[in-house]
């Protein structure tokens, strides 16, 4: 069993990140749960090339750029990174709780800071017979590790930023790299669409996915022409998927907490139903309630300090001004 954290915070966005950075900056072991495998939320996932305008002290920051330096500062008092899991179950055992996620972690924790945003992103499916059988065996959504393609006849799914991203990178690792995808217009950038041109990607366009060969991976698929209703069998180990996000509040609103309207209820200090169990940021609402970065992140600083009395009663809730510390 993993340590029994001070403060688990489900999501990574930016909320989460300062939530983690003010648990850190008031003594705390902080894990932080992410379905994503990057940290940044929103910002990442969702635009991270549109400019934020309304955080204190930028006139305008890159999304990508904020979600970068958040992570940057939650990371000072290192906090253990769970990427890439969902947080499935919360369960009390003793004096703590128990968050399972869904590759069959159970991580203990003393309090809980859910900023799980809008919930946990999954991968829209390309939506085809036995896709969830062969998936890890020739079948993923995004890359994980570009090494697992070395040598490999690669499809990449998607006419956006993602796909040709991933197209892009695999080049220096495929045998081949190929894009399908649905039309002839492109949502990815003019600059990585040339870049995928000059390296050497081929495009199957008007083509979707219809059918997924293979005995226990993986070996070929069935391309059906969008315009022609013809078919095509190619080859392939490996099949990437990137057709967008979906993001759902899912397993969190099987935990027993008061939900109102599909977000989480909380009290003017942040709390749950649950003892212990706090929420904040676009997942929380309360009378008053703005979806922002900026009132966002304020209400993490209040949670962690209220979650940091319950653990030690002893300790003070306001904890003075980090400019006035020896940080
Ligand atoms: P996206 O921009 O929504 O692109 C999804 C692609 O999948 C589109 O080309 C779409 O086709 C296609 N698609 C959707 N459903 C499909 C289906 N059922 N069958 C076949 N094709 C389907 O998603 P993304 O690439 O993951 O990007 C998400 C956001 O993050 C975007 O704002 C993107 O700019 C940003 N992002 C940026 C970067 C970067 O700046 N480097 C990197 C990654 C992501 P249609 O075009 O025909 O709808």
């Amino acid at each position: 069993m993993p340590q029994v954290v001070d403060l688990t915070v489900i999501g990574g966005g930016p909320v989460g990140l300062f939530g983690a950075f003010y648990a850190g900056l008031r003594g705390m072991s902080v894990r932080i749960i992410d379905s994503l495998p990057e940290l940044g939320g929103q910002l990442t996932a969702l635009y991270p090339e549109k400019y934020v305008y309304d955080m204190p002290g930028f006139p305008a920051v890159l999304a990508k750029n904020l979600a970068a330096e958040m992570a940057e500062q939650a990371s000072r008092f290192g906090p253990h990174l769970c990427l890439g899991e969902t947080a499935t179950q919360l369960d009390r055992s003793g004096d703590h709780w128990v968050i399972s996620t869904d590759s069959g972690l159970h991580l203990p924790t003393k309090t809980v800071l859910i900023s799980a945003g809008a919930g946990a992103f999954s991968p829209t499916k390309i939506g085809v017979e036995r896709e969830d059988e062969f998936q890890g065996r020739g079948v993923h959504y995004g890359v994980r590790s570009l090494e697992t393609f070395r040598g490999a006849r690669v499809l990449v799914v998607g006419g956006g930023d993602s796909a040709f991203d991933w197209a892009v990178a695999l080049t220096e690792y495929a045998q081949q790299v190929r894009i399908v995808h649905r039309r002839d217009v492109f949502r990815a950038h003019e600059e990585t669409i040339r870049q995928a041109q000059e390296k050497g990607v081929e495009f199957l366009l008007w083509k979707t996915v219809s059918v997924l060969h293979g005995d226990d991976r993986l070996t070929g698929v069935t391309l059906l022409d969008t315009q022609t209703k013809e078919t095509e069998h190619h080859l392939a180990d490996q099949l990437v998927v990137n057709i967008g996000f979906k993001s759902s509040l899912g397993p969190i609103k099987e935990w027993g907490l008061e939900i109102e309207k599909n977000q989480v209820k909380v009290d003017h200090l942040y709390r749950t139903s649950l003892p212990g169990v706090f929420a904040v940021g676009d997942v929380c609402t309360f009378e008053g309630k703005l979806k922002l970065i900026a009132t966002g992140v304020g209400e993490a600083a209040t949670a962690v300090c209220v979650a940091k009395t319950l653990i030690d009663p002893e300790a003070k809730l306001f904890p003075g001004h980090s400019s006035d510390m020896a940080l």
